[in-house]
């Protein structure tokens, strides 16, 4: 039997994926050898695809767009954090079944300890209430911040989402329009997809304290109308190329056992340049 990992991520788009990048540079740093491959993939073909993966030999894969729902259907198994988010981004291959967990908001904690963030008694203003904030609101509450408020253009897709997650910590939801009900928020997370349209949410500064910082869940090209807004009002800003690696890494230990340090992979996709190809791209 070979030694090679056999790995995929699924989606679509998927061209474009630092996911290979990234997986590789972690085998390389702990010795493994890994065959990662991008497999576009609509939500239909979803099932054929993964089983033909796996009658290739494929042991675990990643999910992005459009896909981390629909990916709920072929687990027999999901972790606390997929139960949570309704959502998979990763899958294991185990006794002949697909197991499913949800690395997200785990790799966005991982990173923001990587960057010197403290999440525990943190008052967290999210601007965003799709995918991805579902994905990373059980993990933030499980950090123990004073309080997350969840601002979205939908108001009522905010406030659903704030009321599946009410059992696990305090977090309310107000509409970008209005505005949050404080102004003392010491954490910024930009979990909107604007920057994919070149544009920022609209947000005032005099809702955040003056100590906060930003962290934006875009990176590359997307990322850049986020920062010009945060540069503009002197608010230090992260973005979501080392939640990315966190996810990711978090990932590779569930198929391998074993956790690669993370933060050399973050320096060498952005000396690799990933801008050239991770950056007006959706997903992982
Ligand atoms: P979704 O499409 O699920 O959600 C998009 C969010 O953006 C919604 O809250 C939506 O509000 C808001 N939005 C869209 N257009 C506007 C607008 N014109 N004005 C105000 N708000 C707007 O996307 P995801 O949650 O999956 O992804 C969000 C971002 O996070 C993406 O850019 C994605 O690339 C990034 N991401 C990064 C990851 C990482 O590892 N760093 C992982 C996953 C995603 P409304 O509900 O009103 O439509």
């Amino acid at each position: 039997m070979s030694s090679t990992l056999k790995l995929a991520v699924f989606g679509d788009p998927v061209e474009h994926s630092l996911s290979p990048v990234i997986h590789n540079l972690f085998a390389d740093q702990l010795g493994l050898s890994v065959d990662y491959s991008r497999i576009r993939c609509s939500i239909d073909q979803l099932p054929d695809r993964i089983a033909q993966f796996a009658a290739v030999g494929g042991i675990g894969a990643n999910l992005t767009l459009p896909l981390k729902h629909a990916g709920l259907r072929l687990c027999r198994s999901l972790d606390r954090a997929a139960r949570q988010a309704r959502a998979v981004n990763t899958l294991k291959l185990e006794d002949g079944g697909w197991h499913g967990f949800n690395t997200d908001g785990a790799g966005l904690l991982l990173d923001l300890g990587r960057i010197g963030v403290n999440t525990r008694g943190a008052r967290i203003l999210i601007v965003g209430a799709g995918g991805v904030a579902s994905g990373i609101l059980g993990p933030l509450l499980g950090a123990q911040p004073a309080l997350v408020t969840l601002l979205n253009r939908t108001f009522e897709r905010g406030v659903e989402l704030a009321e599946r997650f009410e059992h696990l910590g305090p977090i309310d939801a107000g509409s970008l329009d209005q505005g949050p009900p404080r102004e003392d928020y010491t954490l910024l997370v930009q979990a909107t997809s604007l920057g994919h349209s070149g544009q920022s949410p609209n947000i005032d500064p005099a809702w955040l304290a003056p100590d906060a910082i930003a962290c934006d869940l875009n990176y590359g090209e997307a990322h850049q109308p986020f920062k010009s807004w945060c540069d503009q009002h002197t608010i230090p800003c992260h973005d979501g190329l080392g939640m990315l690696v966190g996810q990711a890494a978090l990932a590779f230990e569930i198929w391998t056992g074993q956790r690669p340090d993370m933060a050399p992979v973050v320096d060498e996709v952005k000396a690799i340049g990933f801008r050239g190809q991770g950056s007006g791209v959706r997903g992982r």
